[in-house]
């Protein structure tokens, strides 16, 4: 039995060569048309990749001058290369376009966060309150999720660079105090644990009988919590 090299179905009354792939007649012109299609789009990529990359090169001329707004003309770039290769099926990583524009990954991926920008804080850079670059690199350094605080924040406070990347979100400081009162919990629990370890031979019976209904549903509790935890994150 022989299968078409094209779309892998049995070819009917074909004899079998070794080494040599057989096709369906339809399928050897689907194959060939997809080879010419490929080389085709891969063209139209470089020919508008070209285009791309000489106007990324102009914007870096004029960077020291209009600082920020260059941030917008880059994004636009970055964002047609990307759709420009997804648009022809080619796969293209930031390594390449890192290579393609000459300027770093990050610088790639850091602009490209714009993307993620709330259409509040597209409002607020088109009236200029806060710059193209700002945004990036808040949504780049602190995450998509808290853009919209932070950017308010800068906007309110006009803090620096500097300032904004020392920013605690507000769910990184309820983290902090979280964290503060579950270092409490740790000691007191190891406190009672040392506490019952050390009286287990020497505590007197009449406190024992006292003590053992609390450590029994103390128990209960614990195995509860223990299993509830397993289920939950295993
Ligand atoms: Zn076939």
């Amino acid at each position: 039995m022989i299968k078409c090299g094209f779309c892998k179905k049995v070819i009917n009354g074909q004899p079998a060569y070794l080494n040599q792939k057989v096709y369906h007649s339809g399928c050897l012109v689907r194959m060939k048309n997809t080879r010419l299609d490929k080389k085709y789009k891969k063209s139209l990529f470089e020919g508008a990749l070209k285009h791309l990359i000489i106007k990324h090169q102009e914007i870096g001329k004029e960077e020291d001058q209009f600082l920020g707004q260059t941030t917008l003309k880059k994004y636009d770039i970055y964002e047609n290369a990307f759709s420009l290769a997804k648009r022809n099926g080619l796969k293209k990583t930031y390594k390449q376009f890192s290579d393609y524009f000459g300027v770093s990954e990050q610088s790639i991926k850091r602009t490209l966060g714009l993307k993620y920008a709330s259409k509040e804080t597209w409002k607020h850079i088109k009236k200029g309150r806060i710059s193209a670059m700002r945004v990036a690199e808040i949504i780049y350094s602190k995450g998509r999720k808290h853009e919209k605080e932070i950017v308010e924040w800068v906007i309110q406070t006009g803090a620096t660079k500097y300032e904004t990347s020392n920013y605690r979100t507000g769910e990184e400081k309820s983290m902090q105090m979280l964290s503060g009162e579950y270092s409490g919990l740790i000691s007191q629990i190891k406190k009672i644990g040392g506490v019952i370890t050390k009286s287990k031979s020497s505590m007197p019976e009449k406190l024992r009988d006292k003590l053992k209904p609390h450590l029994e549903t103390l128990k209960v509790n614990l195995d509860e919590v223990l299993k509830d935890w397993e289920l939950k994150w295993k």
